[in-house]
């Protein structure tokens, strides 16, 4: 069930479009980061030309935003419990549909809010790698998180 994702930096092999010229590149944090950014932005465009952000000038657009991230992970969880196939992608299970759904979300609002999450994400990764509350001996310690 869990997947371990140990290459360090893993290696894109990518061909040009135009002359067919084969390349390699390295998927490292920094690029990692990148793509996630320019998601945001891609993601939030699409969005926006397709009506997602009509309603920008009220107050409450974050807060509403947030609440769907909420219905997708509800959604998500939904399916998890009964062991769902999506109804929009039914050779697909419903739970990874709507996890991709959460991650649309929060992208279309991080490009609207212009927060840079991917990089965002290895600076919190970073933080978190050091945390003495992540470390397994203080999970397991007396009010350790134990989850
Ligand atoms: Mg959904």
């Amino acid at each position: 069930m869990t997947k371990a994702y140990l290459t360090p930096v893993p290696v894109i092999v990518a061909t040009t479009s135009i002359d067919d010229t084969t390349f390699e590149i390295q998927a490292t944090p920094e690029l990692q980061a990148y793509v996630l950014d320019f998601m945001c932005g891609d993601i939030y465009n699409k969005n926006l030309a397709a009506g997602w952000w009509d309603q920008a000038d009220n107050p409450l657009v974050v807060p509403t935003k947030l609440m769907l991230i909420v219905s997708e992970i509800a959604e998500a969880m939904e399916g998890h419990r009964k062991s769902l196939k999506d109804d929009k992608l039914p050779d697909e299970d419903m739970l990874g549909v709507e996890l991709a759904d959460v991650l649309i979300r929060v992208f279309d609002l991080c490009g609207f809010l212009g927060i840079d999450v991917g990089t965002l994400l290895l600076k919190k990764a970073a933080f978190n790698a050091n945390r003495a509350d992540h470390k397994p001996e203080n999970r397991a310690a007396t009010n350790g998180k134990k989850y």
